[in-house]
Parts: C-alpha cells; sequence; structure tokens
C-alpha cells in the first residue's frame, strides 16, 4: 500500500480555444465530481487560465500552467511569471520535454523556473525524460539522474515537500507507445527515487510524488498507476477528451 496521495495531471499543450475549453471543462466536471482520493489537476494554456479558474470555481479539480519565466517581471516579451500565474493556478509544469527540445530549456533554467514557482508559492510539477536514442544507448539512468539532480539543486527540505515529479519517457510522448508498468516503474524506483532520498533524506525521498506520462490511456492506467513508484500519471493527447481523462482517473482510483 503506497502513502502516497495519486495525482493525474492533464496537460492540454497548445489546444483548446475558449469556446473548447468550456466545453471540455463542462463534461469533465461532473464526471469527476465524487472523485476523492485522487489529486486533479488541469493544465490548459495561458489564456484559458481565467476562464478554467471560473468555471471550476468550488470543484475537486485543481488547475495548473504548462510553464512559466524565471522572473518576477520586466522586459521579456511574451513571457508570464510565477507570480502572474499565482493568482489562477496552484501548479506549474516546468522542463516538460517539448520545452527543452523546442524552446531551448535546459536544466539550468528548469532550476531557476522551480525556484521561481515556490517562492511564489506555486507547486512545480518537475519533468524528465530521456530520448529514443538516448533510452537506447544505455543512457536513461544517467540522464534522467542528471536531469532530477539539476532539476532540484538547491532546494530546501521544506521546497522539496511542495513538488512533484512527472516521468516521462520522450519516445513515449504522443507517440501511442506507452512503456511498460516494468520499465516505468524500473526508473521511478531505481533512477529517480534513489535520487530523491539521497537528495532529500529517507522520509521526505519517499514521499515525493513521481508521476508517469506517454501515452497514457483508459485501457493501461490502472496498471501503470498499480506499480509500486508510480502514483499517478501527466496525461497529453487523453485529457483533451473528458470521457477518456475520467476513465484514466478511475485507474488511479
Ligand atoms: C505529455 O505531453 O506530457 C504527455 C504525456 O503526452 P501524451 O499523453 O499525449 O503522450
Amino acid at each position: 500500500m503506497k502513502n502516497r496521495r495519486p495525482m493525474v495531471a492533464g496537460n492540454w499543450k497548445m489546444n483548446k480555444t475558449l469556446g473548447e475549453t468550456e466545453e471540455l471543462l463542462k463534461a469533465l466536471k461532473p464526471q469527476l465530481k465524487d472523485i476523492d482520493g485522487v489529486d486533479l489537476v488541469v493544465c490548459p494554456p495561458y489564456i484559458d487560465l481565467p476562464l478554467t479558474k471560473e468555471i471550476l470555481k468550488g470543484s475537486n479539480i485543481k488547475i495548473g500552467a504548462q510553464n512559466m519565466h524565471w522572473e518576477a517581471s520586466g522586459a521579456y516579451t511574451g513571457e508570464i511569471s510565477a507570480p502572474m500565474l499565482k493568482d489562477l493556478c496552484d501548479y506549474v509544469i516546468i522542463g516538460h520535454s517539448e520545452r527543452r527540445a523546442m524552446f531551448g530549456e535546459t536544466d539550468e533554467t528548469v532550476n531557476k523556473k522551480v525556484m521561481a514557482a515556490l517562492n511564489a508559492g506555486l507547486l512545480p510539477i518537475v519533468c524528465v525524460g530521456e530520448t529514443l536514442e538516448e533510452n537506447e544507448a544505455g543512457h536513461t539512468e544517467a540522464v534522467v539522474g542528471r536531469m532530477v539532480r539539476e532539476g532540484l539543486k538547491g532546494l530546501s527540505q521544506e521546497q522539496a515537500k511542495q513538488i512533484v515529479i512527472a516521468y516521462e519517457p520522450v519516445w513515449a510522448i504522443g507517440t501511442g507507445k506507452t512503456a511498460t508498468p516494468d520499465q516505468a516503474n524500473d526508473v521511478h524506483k531505481n533512477v529517480v527515487r534513489p535520487i530523491l532520498r539521497e537528495m532529500f533524506g529517507e522520509e521526505l525521498g519517499n514521499s515525493i510524488r513521481i508521476l508517469y506520462g506517454g501515452s497514457v490511456k483508459p485501457g493501461n492506467a490502472a496498471e501503470l498507476f498499480g506499480q509500486s513508484d508510480i502514483d499517478g500519471g501527466l496525461i497529453g493527447g487523453a485529457s483533451l477528451k473528458a470521457a477518456d481523462f475520467a476513465g484514466i482517473v478511475n485507474g488511479a482510483l
């Protein structure tokens, strides 16, 4: 029996107009209203956050952003800061592989963002994961280990309590190719978890949630989330349909 509360978070990426956001949330809310015992989070695009907050007011679904800048304000055209997000959401995804691959994010910027999020009172969902090439070359442990160590560098115990890790093998994101439950759990249990224990101590290291992400669907969620060190999921494609997201949440119960 795990003592970590499961979490299922939906990353909508660059999808959903305001009208579509309203439609999805209005379909999702009743399907999830009786869910107890799983932390539920939706992460719409920035511009949909105010509407999302309005629609989800009083519900059991929390809100996250998909990214942020590490500075609090200033001349950073097109960027959004943690204090701006704080009024609209509780969580923020940091270091998603698409941001690392397409927008130049590094372990260093991830670390700055994690610190800035925590300083503003946001809860970071920190993404780590190896590419197919790195996986096939046998570098998963080195790459994921480095991302965890560097991304969380300098966090106090108090700060580490607030974070969630998402292990998302890049080769499984949006590809329909899911890591097997054993494969994913092996990385959670034998790579990420020992580093968390080493950095933050036995008890805290064991209590930090590690989500899995990469082509999770209603049909594979329960088996994945049933593994010893998989504490829920970060869901991309399947979070765009209310029935699929709700089906995945049921897999976490
Ligand atoms: C993601 O983008 O974080 C993700 C896991 O996507 P998908 O579920 O579509 O693979």
